[in-house]
């Protein structure tokens, strides 16, 4: 199927076109799309004679290490150019793009590539954002063919294919979740053919847990609360505590798997899932079924996200932050 003409996508892929030196980038806290958009764009830059740098001032999660073995990932101080254009991938929210102030300022070209619904397409010159997309991967996917149909050429390899397959894979629960387009399984079967290794990305993603996740998991269980609200739907929360993760030596961005928890009980509209960054500071993320649009609630603590994920943060005690997020949720129904 030939791509279509989408005139952001064309702004973007001009960009491109007119530029020799990127920088890509995305949110904190990295996911399977941050990682896979990234360096799922690194490569195709690099394929076609561009200069790319990976800057990411955060750790990668250890099940998505194996996506970014060959590409090196630098912070914001080890960048050492003057003239650039800074991709920002799967960001929505100029507050969350995991760079200094310094490397988003000094660009000479800012591009958001995203999908998330509460991105209001204010920080970046260039703009790609479409929130019905599934993933940004599906956005680069379609940069990548959309750029091949114009040179009559096939850019997406392997490692291209491997790299987007997974955020495709996790920003739609595997294909579970609504943001799953008929799009998702025409790039999916198209990602295939190119060579994507399914099969080692659905291990390393979902059975590479170890042992001390799981301790960690049981008391994190533990401390599942349920709310009723004046519907008779539920809201679930579970709460992660900085000595949790330290009691079993599991790093705050390894422990994003426990959000489906929360979600995941019969009738649950609402998961709420709270883990503690530092003192005083709890990182919250909501999940909704059917009904309730959680990027609402999470905007009202200047988070954001899409109607069914969202995530915002609240500075407070972990015990205090749960009553104040619970409240607020059960407010929206
Ligand atoms: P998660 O709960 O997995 O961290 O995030 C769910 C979705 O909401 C993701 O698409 C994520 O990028 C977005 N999100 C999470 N936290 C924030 C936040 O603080 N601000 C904004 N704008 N989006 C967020
Ligand atoms: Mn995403």
């Amino acid at each position: 199927m030939k791509s279509k003409f989408i005139p952001q996508m064309d702004s973007v892929i001009k960009c491109i076109e007119d530029n020799d030196v990127f920088v890509v980038t995305s949110h904190v806290s990295p996911d399977g799309d941050n990682i896979g958009s990234t360096l799922g764009m690194h490569r195709f830059l690099e394929k076609i004679g561009k200069k790319v740098y990976h800057v990411l001032d955060d750790d990668i999660p250890s099940n998505l290490v194996f996506l970014s073995k060959e590409v090196e990932k630098i912070t914001s101080t080890e960048l050492n150019e003057e003239n650039y254009v800074m991709l920002a991938l799967d960001c929505g929210d100029e507050k969350r793009i995991c760079t200094s102030d310094d490397v988003k300022r000094n660009a000479s070209v800012r591009v958001c590539i995203d999908h998330h619904a509460s991105n209001d397409a204010s920080f970046c010159e260039i703009n790609y954002i479409d929130s019905k997309a599934s993933s940004t991967c599906e956005l680069v996917y379609n940069i990548i063919r959309r750029y091949g149909d114009l040179k009559s050429e096939d850019y997406i390899d392997e490692v291209i294919a491997s790299r987007l397959y997974t955020g495709l894979s996790t920003d739609t629960g595997n294909f579970q979740y609504s943001s799953t387009a008929p799009s998702s399984f025409e790039m999916a079967k198209v990602l295939l053919e190119h060579g994507a290794e399914r099969d080692m990305i659905i291990q390393k993603l979902y059975q590479s847990n170890s042992p001390n996740y799981y301790r960690l998991l049981g008391d994190a269980l533990n401390t599942l609360s349920i709310a009723e609200a004046p519907n008779g739907q539920l809201v679930a929360s579970i709460c992660v505590s900085i000595d949790m993760m330290k009691k079993h030596s599991i790093g705050y961005n390894d422990i994003d798997g426990i959000t489906t928890y929360t979600r995941d009980i019969e009738n649950v509209e609402v998961g709420i899932f709270l883990k503690e960054k530092r003192k005083g500071e709890i990182k919250i993320s909501l999940r909704s079924k059917n009904d309730i649009d959680v990027s609402k609630i999470a905007m009202q603590f200047n988070g954001g996200g899409h109607v069914r994920a969202a995530g915002c943060t609240i500075n407070d005690t972990i015990e205090n932050a749960e009553k104040i997020i619970k409240e607020r949720v059960l407010r929206a129904f």
